[in-house]
């Protein structure tokens, strides 16, 4: 079999796909430092330029403060299922905090973003008699995997596209229940999603909404709610779905909705049911974290500026990226080798540590370098990342944008 392995594996290789880690150590207290360990074994200094851990929180003092307390008051592990002894105060805790958060009723925390998309669509799905699920064609594949575990019929709508929606929902029988599934803020393009219009189709049809705001959670909204709090309309939306792994800084996913869908996900999700809770420290530096972000404004201003000035100094050199209304600032090569070339060197001569994206994450002609500047990136950071680029792009040849 190991044949086969490695066959699979060079077959990644010849396509330029073959994923390489960076072995990172990062720096309690210097975010966005890290000591980078090279396969010889010798280290260097980075900044990291890619991270989502989009506001540091992650070293927060109060963040890590809550969990070393959790750690001291309760031990390492749950000790078990939410179900078998597992369901540790700070569990509860958590999830009031994440209800309260998005106005909703209740909330019900998993492993990861991951696990709560992938339980949550799949239970709604596979459990709703005679559901059709909606799905944007650039949902993420936590969604698309619970959609298809639950064997449901489901229609892929053109990407943000409410018209298209319509088109297929206005196809279907009226009296089958729906359900439409989409993202607020998109990772790699950093575009918004009409939520507002989508929710008015939902209406128009009878349909149920369920919205992932894993880049969003923390970022956006005055205390924090994402994009549908900051338009006010998160009691339109059935189900938001987050992570405490990104802007958060710690890890885990949750769902927030009425208690009665909670209730009934917590009843039939294998994904929740069958395995150990979270660590309750985790639990612990997540509700830190949240009611930090929920009373701060000062993160989000700082990231935002820093978001900013990082376009301005790109846009001064002609140094193309895709405009978006959000926190990524996506720089386009165009070229999976000078990318990977890009980030080799970047990361190699000048101590920045940004990741190639290439297909399949994104279409082939379309690779990029997707920067995330966060709130503690300085005015240095930000002239030494430029100054590199601006190098690089001239020694690679690769085209300017008309200022
Ligand atoms: C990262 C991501 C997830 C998964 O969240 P994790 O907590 O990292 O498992 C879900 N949805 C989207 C859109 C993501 O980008």
């Amino acid at each position: 079999m190991d044949a086969f392995f490695k066959q699979a594996i060079d077959g990644l290789r010849e396509a330029g796909n073959y994923r390489v880690f960076c072995d990172l150590e990062r720096h309690s207290g210097a975010f966005p430092k890290a000591t980078r360990y090279r396969n010889d074994g010798s280290t260097h200094d980075v900044t990291v330029w890619c991270s989502n851990d989009y506001l540091g929180m992650g070293q927060h003092p109060a963040v890590t403060a809550a969990m070393k307390t959790a750690i001291d008051r309760c031990g390492a592990g749950a000790g078990g299922t939410r179900n078998i002894s597992g369901t540790n105060h700070y569990h509860v805790e958590l999830e009031r905090e994440l209800a309260d958060l998005h106005g909703k009723e209740a909330a019900l925390i998993f492993t990861s973003g991951y696990v709560s998309n992938w339980a949550a669509l799949g239970t709604l799905a596979s459990k709703i008699p005679g559901v059709i699920v909606y799905s944007d064609e650039l949902n993420h594949a936590s969604m698309i995997e619970g959609i298809r575990h639950s064997r449901c019929e489901k229609r892929v709508f053109k990407h943000n596209s409410p018209e298209d929606l319509e088109r297929l929902i206005a196809a279907d029988d009226p009296a089958r229940p729906k359900l439409i599934a989409f993202e607020s803020v998109y990772s790699m393009d950093g575009d918004i999603a009409p939520i507002a219009d989508f929710c008015d189709i939902a209406d128009r049809y009878g349909a149920m909404t369920y919205l992932d705001e894993v880049h969003a959670v923390g970022l956006y909204g005055p205390r924090g709610g994402g994009i549908a709090e900051r338009e006010g309309l998160m009691d339109r939306l059935t189900v938001i779905e987050g992570t405490l792994g990104k802007a958060f800084g710690v890890m885990g996913g949750y769902i927030a909705a009425s208690a009665t869908l909670c209730d009934f996900v917590r009843s039939f999700a294998s994904g929740f049911i069958f395995t150990t809770a979270l660590p309750p420290a985790l639990a612990a530096g997540a509700i830190a974290s949240i009611k930090h972000l929920k009373q701060s404004e000062f993160e989000r201003r700082q990231q935002r500026r820093n978001v900013e000035k990082l376009r301005a100094m790109l846009d001064a050199r002609g140094i193309p990226h895709l405009e978006n209304p959000s926190h990524i600032v996506p720089v386009m090569v165009k070229n999976a080798a000078k990318c990977k070339w890009l980030s080799d060197l970047l990361l190699d001569s000048y101590g920045i540590y940004v990741q190639p994206i290439n297909y399949p994450t994104v279409p082939v002609g379309t690779e990029r370098l997707r920067i995330t500047p966060s709130p503690l990136h300085t005015q240095a950071d930000l002239d030494h990342l430029v100054g590199a680029l601006n190098d690089l792009w001239s020694q690679c040849a690769l085209s300017r944008a008309v200022a």
